[in-house]
């Protein structure tokens, strides 16, 4: 079904719910599919109805200012492309997806400075026709930047953190409509604790990012990895590229893919027709192998602007399943081979319910809540069929089994780790806390994420 063919049939389900959007987007009997009204707003994955009667778009930070200090509950909204109800409100939701403009590169300080509703789709091509770039990328340009680093999200590389760890400065709207700057250089004790803000303390309306001369990149792809060479040479095969991406059903002991993606500009060496028991695939894919590589990043060694080689998923194509759920985990990559071989136990029982699983890397940051805070990290992505009860019942089965290695959730999928756990494999969650008590002390950004994972 295409996307706008199942935005028209989609119907009316309990608000506030994650449910299944399979049984969701059955049309109505009595109206042509035209007729029908959406009568609820959702994310992108159309597992979430959102709370919040009312959405904003303010088209200036002044207008954005005034309405703070009218409204009560709020919170800022992204693309929506969070699978959980992180971006919700019980009031108001304010989108600035109209403040997505370029306000000015730095040549000399390498840096960017952007409004607060850019995503990176709008942003990677304008920095690459001025001579710029970033340091790396999700597997999707869609979301925006300032979403992006509320929750923690990343791309792979051991050497390359999380999209977050490339800011500099942010301006925040306060709830009362106040403007309030705060930068690395000036503000180095808390500003770490404002990055991976899960949305919690205002509104985000410009940040500051590092930038780095523009560079071309390539990715190569091999199929059908042995799980024993992968877990006995993980370090070697994740540091065969810039970025590396490992996709799996977890069935037969083999790792699917192994996208290899590595800049032009640093020296790339030939991997040959086999690489640590894979073959060298001679054509485009998706990850998930029956679909369309139309949507995906040109491959098998063609050279292209770094924006559209990072991500798996070209800018104004449909990326991933989108009929899709995902979750994802992270543990310290110590524990890489013992975390993939506990999942790989795993697969038959995912199998009938799961599209694809991904492994990557990211390197250790400092941010407070960052999922890699302290700790050079593998990530256990899983993108799942539209199947909400059946995957609640196998996201206790994959935390159990990486719980021994202490686990951390993606802020913006799905999980059901409870709020004790999260918190305390949180070195500065109580100053992380602090913070938000400091900058939202009515908890008007508050909302029901908040009050069941961060607040006490
Ligand atoms: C197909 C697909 C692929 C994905 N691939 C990846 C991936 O490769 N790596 C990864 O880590 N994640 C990935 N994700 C998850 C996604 O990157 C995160 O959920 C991200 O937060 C989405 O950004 P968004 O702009 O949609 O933010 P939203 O989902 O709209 O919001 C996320 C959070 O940011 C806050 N927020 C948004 N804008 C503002 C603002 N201006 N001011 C203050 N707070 C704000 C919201 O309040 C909320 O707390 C993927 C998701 C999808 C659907």
């Amino acid at each position: 079904m295409k996307r706008n063919d199942f935005i028209k049939t989609s119907s009316l389900a309990i608000a506030g719910t994650i449910l299944n959007p399979l049984v969701s987007c059955l049309p109505k009997k009595s109206k042509e599919p035209e007729q029908v009204t959406l009568l609820e707003r959702r994310n992108w994955g159309r597992n979430i109805i959102f709370k919040a009667k009312n959405l904003e778009e303010p088209s200036s930070v002044e207008e954005l200012q005034e309405l703070m200090s009218k409204v009560g509950f709020k919170k800022g909204l992204g693309s929506t492309h969070s699978y959980n109800d992180i971006a919700d409100s019980p009031l108001t939701q304010i989108s600035l997806r109209k403040l997505n403009k370029i306000i000015s590169i730095d040549e000399s300080n390498s840096t960017v400075t952007i409004e607060g509703g850019i995503k990176y789709e709008e942003l990677a091509p304008q920095l690459h026709e001025r001579g710029f770039a970033l340091a790396n990328l999700a597997s999707l340009p869609q979301v925006t930047v300032a979403g992006a680093c509320a929750t923690g999200t990343h791309g792979s590389g051991t050497e390359n953190g999380s999209l977050a760890t490339v800011v500099r400065e942010m301006e925040i709207c306060l709830a009362d409509g106040q403007l309030l700057n705060l930068s690395r250089e000036i503000n180095p004790d808390i500003f770490d604790g404002l990055v991976v803000n899960l949305g919690g303390l205002g509104v985000i309306t410009r940040l500051v990012l590092e930038i780095q001369p523009t560079y071309d990149a390539r990715q190569d792809i091999y199929l059908d990895l042995p799980l024993e060479n992968v877990i006995g040479n993980f370090d070697e095969i994740m540091s065969s590229g810039y970025s590396v991406c490992l996709f799996t059903k977890w069935q037969n002991d083999i790792l699917d893919q192994a996208w290899i993606k590595r800049r032009v500009d640093q020296p790339v060496v030939d991997l040959g027709s086999e690489f640590f028991g894979g073959r060298l695939c001679d054509r485009n894919i998706h990850p998930i192998i029956d679909m369309s590589a139309e949507a995906c990043t040109d491959q098998m060694g063609k050279v292209g602007p770094w924006y559209d080689r990072l991500p798996h998923f070209r800018i104004n194509a449909m990326p991933s399943a989108f009929d899709e759920l995902q979750s994802e985990f992270f543990v310290p990559i110590e524990h890489a081979g013992e975390a993939i071989r506990a999942i790989a136990k795993l697969g038959d029982k995912f199998l009938p319910y799961l599209y694809i699983s991904e492994i990557r890397t990211i390197a250790a940051d400092n941010l407070w809540m960052s999922q890699f805070y302290k700790r050079d990290t593998v990530a256990i992505h899983f993108t799942w069929k539209s199947n909400w009860p059946e995957v609640q019942k196998l996201l206790p089965l994959i935390e159990a089994a990486l719980a021994p290695f202490s686990i951390r959730p993606h802020w913006g999928k799905l999980y059901t780790i409870n709020k004790k756990t999260i918190q305390e494999s949180y070195e500065r969650f109580p100053d992380f806390l602090q913070l938000l008590k400091t900058y939202d002390p009515d908890g008007r950004f508050r909302n029901a994420y908040l009050n069941r994972i961060i607040y006490t």
